[in-house]
């Protein structure tokens, strides 16, 4: 066997179906949204020579416009090929083989495989019933000796919004870097005035990750970042990183599209509105669903209505795809993308043929938001 032994144990990340043929596709948490036309105008812009030379390694003018998005420096931004790459761009680079890694329970199936890779043991802290952080964590990820500890907000899969004054404590109290996945920090209620940005130049160990595969409609493209201190990005990260990591389409693209948000901020507004009649419509049948501040919802399917993983495979029978987790405290769980006003209304159709329990009107009923809200 050639493989070292840790790579010869571990289980693969399995990633969400993307299925070929005509299907509802509500499992990998994509915008519902196209990208704005700016950015099919930008596509239009690449030609031949700017694929026959290398890239900017420095990726310089798409870091400026990220700098310029957020209001900070330079310095402080590193841009990779999704944020995937900048995952395991900060496991291999401060996690220490044989020391613990701190993840929570349940968190992204990701984290706990880059961790495998690098051999690196999982400190997993639980979450407690409503999803949210126990006071002790940072305690518990420092008596484990983790030197990096992973946390996505919001939180996927439950979709809880840790606020930021807890972020904030916690990366005080822990010792090693905290690394904060805002994968879908866009689809975020302004109400909450969410800002972990303006955090990074007073905590040294707080490592941001964004991504403009959820947000911006842009998940084919690949395109992740990072804010963090210039001490953390400029002379860690950036060395450790592949001279060419991100593209020349991608640079070009990126750079327009944060450029004009206008389109992109409307989606999110969808997204906000058509979270809240899906999440509506399913109470009203009976579902439990948790609190989300992104752009999928996690309900729980109480016995009356039947067993998650029955209804997750016959609404894959009939194309409509969610997300199902075989893992402890998910597998009485669905996580579902929230589509568009069709797709949902499909999917909230389908289950009402699934569980059989909801009246034959419901489907009506609940294509206006304020009935939906009303009848709650
Ligand atoms: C989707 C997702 C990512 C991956 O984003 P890419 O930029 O497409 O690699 C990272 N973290 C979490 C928690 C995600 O859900």
């Amino acid at each position: 066997m050639y493989e070292r032994p840790n790579i010869r144990r571990m289980a693969g990340y399995v990633p969400g179906e993307q299925p070929l043929a005509p299907a509802i596709k509500l499992n990998t948490n994509e915008n519902p949204l196209a990208p704005s036309s700016t950015v099919v105008k930008a596509l239009s812009d690449i030609t031949p020579v700017m694929l026959q030379r290398y890239p900017d390694p420095q990726a310089g003018q798409l870091r400026r416009a990220i700098a310029d998005y957020h209001g900070c420096e330079l310095e402080q931004v590193i841009a990779t090929n999704g944020s995937d790459e900048l995952l395991r761009l900060a496991v291999t680079t401060f996690g220490v083989p044989g020391h613990a890694i701190g993840i929570t329970d349940p968190g992204y199936n990701l984290y706990g495989v880059l961790a495998t890779i690098q051999d690196c043991p999982v400190a997993r802290v639980a979450l407690d019933d409503d999803w949210n952080l126990p006071g002790d964590i940072a305690d518990r990820w420092n008596k484990a000796g983790a030197r990096l500890a992973l946390l996505t907000n919001p939180h996927a899969p439950t979709g809880r919004l840790i606020l930021s004054g807890v972020i904030a404590r916690l990366a005080a109290e822990f010792q090693g870097v905290l690394l904060v996945d805002e994968a879908y920090v866009d689809f975020a209620d302004p109400v909450h005035g969410h800002d972990l940005v303006s955090l990074i130049q007073y905590l040294p160990n707080l490592l941001l990750v964004r991504t403009l595969s959820k947000g911006h409609s842009l998940a084919g493209l690949r395109l992740g970042y990072g804010l963090g201190s210039a001490n953390l990005i400029e002379p860690i990260l950036n060395k450790v990183r592949d001279s060419y990591n991100v593209d020349a389409i991608a640079q070009h693209v990126a750079t327009v599209a944060l450029g004009d948000v206008e389109t992109t901020r409307a989606s999110w507004d969808f997204v906000r509105g058509e979270r809240h009649r899906v999440s509506m419509a399913l109470r009203e049948r009976g579902f439990h669903v948790f609190p989300s501040e992104a752009n999928f919802i996690l309900l729980r399917v109480p016995e009356t209505l039947g067993k998650a993983a029955a209804i997750y495979s016959a609404l894959a029978n009939e194309h409509i795809h969610v997300r199902w987790f075989d893992q402890h405290r998910l597998a009485d769980c669905l996580r579902i993308t929230i589509g568009t006003a069709r797709e949902n209304d499909c999917l909230l159709s389908a289950i009402d043929g699934i569980t059989g329990i909801a009246p034959a009107t419901a489907l009506n009923d609940n294509q206006s938001p304020g009935n939906a809200i009303a009848g709650a």
